[in-house]
């Protein structure tokens, strides 16, 4: 779990929150053209086969869970770095190390003086860290693996590993994966010639086939829920600036993004969410629900 999230990220006196969360989230999308949902290309079968899955003897198309993930968490990083210049500057500097290519951050020497005051501002909670990671004292991982360290310092403060986690922690976003019914005439299997980027040139083999998922003009409902995301926190902002851009934009999935297959456009006005807190002591503090997405990101920039 990413300790951090349970603490205000963008202020600088971190006073822990005891308190749970829980949201789940429901947005109704419009499928606007041809998906193509790959297992990736096997080599030699040049096919890139749409997966399916039989429940009840029905068979249905899915979306894996991992995609959704993997499409917003691109999405949220690209926003985070335009943000760096309205926050406090030692966040900025963090989301300036994350590197969304490796998933991690970069780690040089010269961030010396920003990790020192990372780790002083939370002491408590990166010792705790620490020892549960490491099983060692912050001073100690620090001498015999710097680079953990330093990855454990700014993963912690990172708004992106925040939400969707990093290779120290968890993130707090679960997307449940898209199953749609599998109907007649939906799939289409579509032929491609594979170009060599630096040639230009035909590759060998380089016939290739996707299977495409015909699905437009029908809806499709991406489901997922946060935990422990507090609102108004930088991470809970995050995420808001990240639905708005979508419901703006449209969000593009699978395969062929560049030439415009996946695009699904949000129903923003049909959006809707729940959210409960439970207090340190297991107090219930009754559920809020809302409908429509202008209600979920008042929530989540609280
Ligand atoms: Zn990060």
């Amino acid at each position: 779990m990413n300790v951090f999230v349970r603490y205000r990220s963008n202020t600088i006196s971190l006073e822990p929150s005891r308190d749970c969360h829980l949201l789940t989230v429901k947005l109704p999308f419009k499928v606007k053209a041809p998906i193509i949902i790959g297992k990736g290309v096997e080599p030699g079968l040049n096919i890139r086969e749409t997966i399916t899955i039989t429940i009840g003897g029905k068979q249905y198309f899915i979306i894996p869970s991992g995609s959704l993930k993997g499409v917003f968490r691109k999405l949220s990083a690209a926003i985070a770095y335009k943000m760096v210049n309205k926050l406090q500057p030692h966040i900025g500097q963090v989301i300036m190390t994350h590197d969304e290519d490796k998933v991690k951050h970069k780690i040089d020497m010269e961030y010396g003086d920003l990790i020192e005051q990372l780790y002083s501002q939370n002491k408590d909670v990166m010792d705790r860290i620490c020892f549960s990671k490491k099983n060692m004292s912050c001073n100690r991982l620090k001498k015999e693996d710097l680079e953990t360290y330093m990855e454990l310092v700014l993963s912690l403060y990172c708004p992106i590993c925040s939400l969707y986690g990093s290779k120290h922690y968890a993130g707090v976003i679960t997307f449940k994966p898209v199953i749609i019914p599998f109907e007649e005439k939906t799939v289409d299997i579509r032929y491609h010639v594979a170009i060599d980027r630096r040639s230009r040139t035909k590759e060998d083999r380089a016939l290739y086939m996707d299977h495409l998922l015909y699905y437009v003009g029908k809806a499709v409902n991406i489901e997922f829920i946060v935990k422990d995301l507090e609102p108004g926190s930088l991470a809970s902002k995050l995420l808001a600036s990240t639905l708005e851009y979508i419901s703006v934009s449209g969000l593009l999935v699978g395969g062929g993004k560049s030439i415009g297959y996946g695009l699904m456009e949000m129903d923003k006005d049909n959006v809707v969410w729940s959210y409960r807190r439970y207090t340190s002591y297991n107090e219930y503090i009754s559920p809020m629900t809302g409908k429509g997405l202008s209600t979920l990101l008042d929530l989540l920039r609280e």
